[in-house]
């Protein structure tokens, strides 16, 4: 177990007022503190709530402290939780009592560190611990308790039994070459590359299909200036969030905005009207506005229904003719230019009476909701996995251009990076600037 002399203290419980507080201690010394704080001699039960007062602080209130002795606890080391009222002024008296009793204030994210230290949880896991306190739709909650409960962990170890089984044939074939033998022949090698190849593509490609998840489905509404891209913006918002005017041109910054639709968790981007632009800031808005929709998961096209189409509206149909997008025909309300589903609309909406939004609302978020929960989520975990598909696929690229051929020696290096990318991933071999980095985005106390 990795060794940490010192204890830490935080409060684990959110900043502010509330039925309960909790703060954590870890370390060797966790126990004797919790004891020094309720002036108490004899031990805490191992995994019971104990009533205690907290006579040796200054104010002192009653709490539960729960002893979690090593490593049966959250960081493997010993810990006590302490639960009191949730009074700001109570938690800070706790936190000074166990910091004048020799703990030291947590950094954030040092529990789960030393949860990672101690082999508690791999990175994959720690990862998911943040992501689950940060997730805004179930959909986020349940693909972080996915990765909690190891099912990446899972298949990233099932790949990397497979790697260094082939790697340890490769190599012995390497080094007996006078047994006359191959531990692995040519044929065979090639085809379990390949096979390794293709289940690291699946991985990468459900990686795809996660971003949208972790990071929330992006949704950019374009159209011609004045068909109601912000109002429509603001009806499936609830609110005033875009700034609506009846001058063309006038939504210039990009407005973006966060929206929970049944599990969904989507960021809707309101662009400035892709059209020639005016002026140099109106330009500046196109220009990120075409960027935008570039990256989009999905485009939101705003066409106005009350007047026949012109070529500001053409253009936006032709340039996001190739992209995922949805478009809808905007002022249902005033008389109609042309009929229902002209033109591709799939609806026709009124941001001004709400008429279609919630249909429109709903189809934004089956959209956004994949097919199956998918295992990859984050931009490091992709990233390392890309590494690996890439050694893999230099390997299958050696094998294509040698007709089989290839020296053990090559496939064996391309072996051994793979699993260097995948241990990058799991943490299994982490640099302390990773681990520093990864562990910086926690909050204290967790
Ligand atoms: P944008 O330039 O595409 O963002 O358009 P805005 O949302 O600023 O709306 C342009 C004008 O159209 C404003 O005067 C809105 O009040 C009006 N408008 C937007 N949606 C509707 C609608 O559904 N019905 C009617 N009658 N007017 C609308």
């Amino acid at each position: 177990m990795h060794a940490v002399e010192d204890t830490i203290v935080a409060v684990a419980t959110p900043a502010g007022r509330g039925g309960v507080a909790m703060a954590r201690l870890s370390g060797p010394a966790a126990h004797r503190i919790a004891l020094a704080l309720a002036g108490r001699i004899r031990p805490l039960a191992a995994r019971r709530a104990t009533r205690a007062r907290l006579g040796g602080l200054d104010v002192a209130d009653d709490a539960l402290l729960t002893y979690f002795p090593s490593p049966a606890s959250y960081t493997g080391e010993d810990v006590v939780e302490i639960s009191t009222h949730g009074s700001p002024v109570v938690m800070a008296a706790v936190l000074a009592g166990a910091t004048a009793r020799g703990a030291r204030s947590a950094r954030a994210g040092e529990f789960t560190l030393r949860a990672f230290l101690n082999g508690k949880l791999d990175l994959v896991q720690a990862e998911a611990v943040q992501a689950l306190v940060d997730a805004v739709s179930p959909a986020q909650a349940r693909q972080a308790v996915g990765h909690l409960e190891g099912a990446l962990s899972a298949a990233l170890a099932r790949v990397g039994t497979r790697i260094r089984e082939l790697h340890l044939r490769l190599e012995a074939s390497i080094d007996f070459p006078e047994e006359g033998y191959h531990f692995i022949d040519g044929a065979a090698a090639a085809i379990a590359v390949r096979e390794l190849r293709a289940e690291v593509a699946t991985l990468v490609d459900g990686a795809n299909q996660a971003r949208p998840v972790h990071d929330g489905f992006v949704v950019v509404v374009a159209g011609a200036p004045n068909v109601g891209k912000s109002s429509v913006f603001n009806a499936l918002v609830g609110g005033e969030r875009a700034i609506v005017t009846p001058i063309a041109g006038t939504t210039r910054d990009l407005v973006s905005e966060h929206v929970l639709l049944g599990d969904a968790h989507l960021r809707l981007v309101d662009t400035a009207g892709v059209r020639r632009a005016l002026d140099a800031v109106e330009q500046e808005g196109v220009r990120r506005a075409t960027g935008a929709a570039a990256t989009a998961d999905l485009v939101l096209v705003v066409l106005d229904r009350s007047r026949p189409l012109d070529d500001d509206d053409r253009e936006v149909l032709d340039a996001t003719a190739k992209q995922a997008r949805l478009v809808v025909a905007n002022k249902g309300d005033l008389p109609p230019a042309w009929s229902e589903h002209e033109h591709g609309a799939m609806t026709t909406v009124s941001a001004l009476t709400g008429r279609g939004i919630g249909d429109l609302a709903g189809e934004l978020a089956a959209r956004a909701t994949p097919p199956e929960d998918p295992l990859v989520v984050n931009e490091r975990q992709r990233a390392r996995l890309r590494d690996a598909l890439d050694h893999l696929d230099h390997a299958c690229a050696a094998m294509d251009a040698a007709g089989g051929a290839v020296a053990e020696e090559f496939l064996a290096a391309d072996l051994v990076r793979a699993q260097q990318a995948l241990d990058e991933l799991t943490g299994t071999r982490a640099a302390d600037d990773v681990l520093a980095e990864i562990f910086a985005r926690f909050c204290i106390g967790k």
